[in-house]
């Protein structure tokens, strides 16, 4: 194999990438939540007002969806993106959308702070090329029947080109079941962990394509060294316009994000607030300056004091 700069040099060569606000790849989780397609602004909304007070560091939604059917619906495109930068800026949480064309790059670049790269799409070369051009963080999936050595040669691609910020995502690999959507392969993400210092994300909702099974295979996934998840989770599941079947409610994300705390502190590992992180404030010289939350709340709490 010849993926000089995925392959991992040592036991503690690992690479943490910053998502905006969030890392990957450290001992923070990074948990990405939001709907497999953005419908409106009042969904993104109501998600990102639900999932930011939850353990949640970053949100999904895709604008530009590869559709199997070209009858469906592909996406809001540009209006959706306009809707995703808003809700990023207002509620100063990351975001995460998916690229499917070089057009689309820096549209998407300027709008978001990772791009994802789609499993039927993850052996595009040019389009991995491309994305070797920008600085912004890629979320590589798993493309449906790639094997783990052709999974690491594409993330290959956009580090020889330029990019190191990329994070590797397993989403289930097809066999011939079809109880399951696809066959989630947590032994790869044990080998990826062995063999890259990029950080390995899961996705147990397109793995398994029914809600019902997700927290199961979301918790197996923080127990074999995950370095975060990515979940579909709507206000309203079933009204979702795309994966449906597969889309949590609101209440059980931030359910199931509680239930992986202990799991997560069992194997080395931490889920932080995404308001615990960092806050905006104005200073004395007008200035907008980002603080901690903590540090926040005791220069709130030690200036309510002396004015009283
Ligand atoms: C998605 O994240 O909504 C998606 C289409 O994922 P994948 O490329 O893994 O099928
Ligand atoms: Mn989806």
């Amino acid at each position: 194999m010849e993926a000089k700069l995925a392959s991992k040099k040592g036991n503690d060569d690992k690479s943490i990438i910053q998502v905006g606000n969030a890392t990957c790849g450290g001992k923070d989780l990074m948990i990405i939540g939001g709907p497999c397609t953005v419908e409106s602004e009042a969904q993104m909304e109501a998600v990102a007002d639900h999932l930011k007070h939850g353990p949640v560091q970053a949100l999904r939604g895709g604008v530009y969806k590869p559709r199997t059917s070209p009858y469906a619906f592909q996406g809001m495109g540009i209006e959706g993106l306009k809707i995703l930068s808003e809700i990023r800026q207002r509620h100063e949480i990351p975001v995460v959308t998916e690229v499917m064309s070089i057009e689309q790059i820096d549209a998407v670049a300027a709008n978001a702070d990772m791009l994802q790269i789609g499993s039927r799409n993850m052996q595009n070369f040019e389009l991995l090329k491309a994305l070797g051009k920008v600085q912004t963080p890629i979320l590589l999936k798993r493309g449906l029947c790639a094997t783990i050595e052709e999974f690491l040669m594409a993330a290959e691609y956009i580090l020889a080109c330029g990019n190191a910020n990329v994070i590797m995502c397993e989403r289930g690999i097809r066999s011939f079941d079809t109880h399951t959507r696809n066959v989630l392969d947590l032994g790869a993400v044990v080998a990826l962990k062995q063999l890259t210092h990029l950080p390995v994300i899961v996705d147990p909702s397109h793995a398994a394509g029914k809600r019902e099974l997700v927290a199961d295979l979301a918790r197996a996934a923080i127990a074999c060294g995950a370095d975060g998840l990515i979940i579909e989770s709507h206000p309203e599941p079933e009204k979702s316009v795309s994966d449906a079947r597969q889309a949590l409610s609101l209440n059980d994300m931030v359910e199931l994000v509680i239930s992986l705390r202990p799991i997560a502190e069992a194997v080395g590992r931490r889920i932080i607030r995404n308001d615990r992180r960092q806050f905006s404030i104005v200073n004395s010289s007008n200035k907008h300056v980002k603080v901690s939350f903590e540090k926040h709340i005791s220069r709130f709490r030690a200036s309510s004091t002396a004015g009283r």
